[in-house]
This record gives C-alpha cells, structure tokens and sequence, in this order.
C-alpha cells in the first residue's frame, strides 16, 4: 500500500527528486512533508542454551521456516532492552544478554537487523502466541541460511570456531 496523502496536511503527495532519489513529497510549501520511507530498525535474537541454539516459527512465516526470534524496537527501547524483552515475551524466560552479533540491512523488508548473542537460563519455555513452535539445534548442526538473521548466524558459527570471539564471555 502506498501512502496518497500527506498526514500532516492531507493534500495528495508527489513524486519529487530529493537527496538523489525520487520520494513521495507533499507540494505544500508550507508543509513540505517527505515520505522518506527509512527502514525500521529490528533486534534478532540469536539465543543459546546449553550446546543447543533456539530457533523458532513465527504464525508469520512458512510452517517448515526456523529463524531467530526477533521484534521490533518500541518507542523508548534501547536495543538491548528491546531483545532481552522479545525472548522474554516470545519465550517465556529471562536471558543473559552476552553480546551484540552485528548489525545487517534487510533491503527486502526495508528493515535493519541488530543481531545479539544471548543465553537462556534452564526452565521450561513457553511460547507466545506469536510462535507455532521452537527447536533446539545443536550447535554443530546449525547451518546459517541466506538472509540478514543468517548473516548472523553465519558470523556467530564463524567467531566460535575461530574461538576468538569477545562476546562468548
Ligand atoms: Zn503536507
């Protein structure tokens, strides 16, 4: 869906060369709004627990799709409290944050991905309505798979392996 009108001044917007690309613009000069459509920043869970990662299916996603858990930033929220409270709130447990992963585009969903390493504690998890289900792979199982959150993944195996990784703390 496309925006048509400006929602500062309602009057239709139009395309516009500005900062080299063309945007939605309001032509009100007085107004002079600009859909300049930034991506959304995200935080991905990357949640370990014993020799096993947690990996999840959103409602969301395909049935046989197993990802990281991940949500959006709220209002407020820094990174960090944002994805200790998304496995909090899709897992059902407390985890230690041990370390920022990276941070990756995801152009197809006009998103930026901030990738953290976390551990759960032991405890029975309980999934939100969000999940269908979760499965624990063994770390020397896990393959990454090709998109911002397997980029992720892919430097995570990559630091551990090379053993020299400063978040395994
Ligand atoms: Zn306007």
């Amino acid at each position: 869906m496309e925006l048509k009108f400006c929602p500062c001044c309602a009057r239709p917007l139009t395309r516009r060369l500005l900062g080299g690309r063309e945007r939605l613009a309001c032509p009100e000069p007085a107004c002079g709004w600009v859909f300049w459509d930034n991506p959304a920043p995200v935080v991905a869970a990357l949640v370990e627990r014993g020799d096993h990662v947690i990996l999840v299916n959103n409602k969301q996603w395909p049935p046989n799709w197993w990802g990281l858990v991940t949500g959006f930033l709220e209002h407020g929220e820094d990174p960090e409290e944002a994805v200790v409270r998304e496995v909090a709130e899709e897992l059902g447990l407390e985890a230690e944050l041990v370390g920022l992963i990276g941070v990756y585009g995801f152009p197809q969903q006009n998103q930026v991905i901030m990738a953290y390493h976390l551990r759960l504690p032991e405890g029975e998890i309980a999934l939100n309505e969000e999940l269908t289900g979760y499965k624990a792979i063994p770390v020397e199982r896990l393959k990454a798979w090709d998109s911002a959150t397997g980029r992720a993944v892919a430097d995570w195996l990559a630091r551990r392996r090379a053993g020299a990784a400063p978040n395994q703390g």
